[in-house]
């Protein structure tokens, strides 16, 4: 007997969707490798780990999972506009800033008119979630040095552009544009087009000119600031990102957003977060002090590092990239290929701690024969 085939419809957005590549996970690699320990520098994680002060709350607030949360987290809203000090209405958070990539797609964005305009390569969640949604994604090339291509966005943006995505500092290269030259570009653009600035790595940027535009949102009526505390903040699993959005579209995205998306321990634990200057401030300092020492080894090793202002650094090593890659698993040490990202000669390696950043170095070493 054959078995019968649904004569369901599937919309082709989904039956064709990519999607999220993600980096391999620990437990994967110790079981194919038969490994005791593995170093995982592939998806930015923080290296210290989860603040104390967080883990305590996430266990003093384990007990209240059975109610909902509070609808539209009017606690965390607060915290976050008072640690950015910027107006509470203008505040969204989100399951991940990817959730608010996802939401600015869907406010903004008229299936089959409107398009969203990024860079390439850049990070996939833009496009994937216009292309779910049925709108055209378009791309401009980095430029050589892999600064965001800032002039000829602004050139190709016209009337049908609702958004313009823009990293910076950029995922994978780690290279931070001009606040200067991003606030031109919001200028520049169409009074409709909405400039998204992908803040998820400005906590580490240590060059001033470079900086975030949050001082000069206030003068910028088309930008909107993503953030995340899956970084500097050491919470990826726990999934929060938020938006520092025009006033008018947090409001809308408030209303339109999954009810409860962020959870209750979420909301806790990015309260937690936000106070806890301590933890973040030795994130902030481990993380340029292994940035410096690695780019310092990399170019030693001939793997010719991009300067990096984010807590990666994207480098060209001397040999097959993809030979590197494996023969680094083999020694425990997860990097990220950037092939997803159309770099099939580069790989990203997360800043660790000194421990972590000099076990990659020198199994690197090794691969290399240096
Ligand atoms: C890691 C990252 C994010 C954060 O994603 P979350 O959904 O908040 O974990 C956003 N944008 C870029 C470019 C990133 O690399």
């Amino acid at each position: 007997m054959s078995k019968p085939v649904s004569a369901i419809k599937v919309r082709p957005e989904a039956a064709g969707f990519t999607p999220y590549s993600p980096g391999l996970s620990i437990d994967e690699i110790k079981q194919r490798h038969g490994l005791a320990k593995v170093v995982k520098l592939a998806s930015n994680e923080n290296p210290l780990g989860a603040s104390p002060v967080v883990r305590d709350v996430l266990e003093r607030k384990a007990a209240l999972v059975f109610r909902y949360p509070q609808w539209g987290y009017p606690r965390l809203r607060l915290a976050i506009a008072e640690s950015l000090g910027v107006d509470p209405l203008r505040v969204v958070a989100g399951n991940g800033s990817d959730e608010i990539i996802d939401l600015l797609v869907r406010i903004l964005c008229r299936p089959g008119k409107d398009h969203v305009l990024a860079s390439r390569p850049c990070f996939s969640v833009y496009g994937s979630q216009a292309r779910i949604c049925g709108v055209d994604f378009r791309q401009v090339d980095l430029n050589p040095d892999f600064s965001l291509p800032l002039d000829r966005l602004a050139k190709a943006a016209d009337e049908n552009t609702a958004l313009v995505f823009v990293t910076s500092p950029d995922n994978p290269s780690g290279v931070a544009a001009r606040t200067d030259e991003l606030e031109a570009l919001a200028r520049a653009l169409p009074p409709r087009t909405l400039l998204a600035v992908d803040e998820a790595y400005i906590h580490f940027v240590d060059d001033e000119q470079r900086a975030s535009l949050l001082p000069r949102l206030a003068n910028l009526p088309n930008v909107a600031l993503l953030r995340t505390f899956s970084k500097a903040y050491g919470l990826a699993g726990l999934r929060l990102g938020l938006g520092v959005l025009p006033p008018e579209l947090a409001d809308i995205a408030l209303r339109v957003q999954i009810p409860f998306s962020v959870n209750l321990l979420a909301e806790e634990a990015g309260i937690a977060a936000l106070a806890d200057d301590v933890f973040f401030n030795e994130t902030i300092r481990v993380t340029r002090e292994g940035r410096a020492w690695l780019t310092a080894e990399l170019d030693a090793l001939g793997c010719a590092p991009v300067p990096s202002q984010a807590n990666f650094i994207m480098f060209t090593p001397p040999m097959d990239a993809r030979t590197v890659f494996e023969e680094l698993l083999a020694r425990g040490i997860i990097v990220r290929p950037l092939t997803s990202y159309g770099l099939t000669d580069k790989i990203r390696v997360s800043v660790g701690r000194m421990d972590e950043n000099r076990a990659f170095a020198a199994a690197l070493r090794e691969v290399l024969g240096a």
